[in-house]
């Protein structure tokens, strides 16, 4: 897409700190990082969810996302790490190419979360579940 920050990122036409790169993927690293090491990982097509991308798009990302993960984790000694993936604007999305976040976690790095857990009243569980599960055969 002509005017995404990413496909640009992607294509070479803007600089970037590439990471990492293959035929279906590209990593680099995040320009204002929430810890060092802060890296992005996209699928070079560019779309916006998670949910848009093909079944070889995921294996491609699912293939190279544990490999990131432990060198940014050996590089940066962290105990830790995040694999944040938003989607949507109300879920934090600002850049509209999908991309997965791989955050180190150390005592001082820049990532929070508010996690307030909440219960289904009686019965709710249950239709949740029969939608779910009829809305995966469609
Ligand atoms: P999100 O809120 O999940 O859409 O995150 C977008 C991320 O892209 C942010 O962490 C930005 O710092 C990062 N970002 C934006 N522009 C660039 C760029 N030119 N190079 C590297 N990272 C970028
Ligand atoms: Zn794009």
């Amino acid at each position: 897409m002509s005017d995404c920050i990413f496909c640009k990122i992607v294509a070479g036409e803007i600089p970037s700190h590439k990471v990492f790169e293959n035929d279906a993927v590209f990593a680099f690293l995040d320009i204002a990082p929430l810890a060092e090491a802060h890296t992005l990982l996209v699928p070079r097509r560019h779309v916006t969810q998670l949910d848009q991308l093909t079944a070889d798009e995921s294996a491609a990302i699912g293939a190279v996302l544990p490999k990131l993960a432990a060198a940014v984790q050996k590089i940066t000694g962290a105990a830790g790490y995040n694999i944040l993936q938003n989607n949507g604007e109300c879920a934090g999305q600002v850049v509209m190419h999908v991309h997965f976040h791989i955050i180190p976690r150390n005592g001082a790095d820049g990532l929070g979360f508010r996690w307030h857990p909440t219960k289904y009243a009686p019965g709710r569980d249950k239709a949740v579940l029969a939608e779910l599960q009829s809305a995966l055969k469609n």
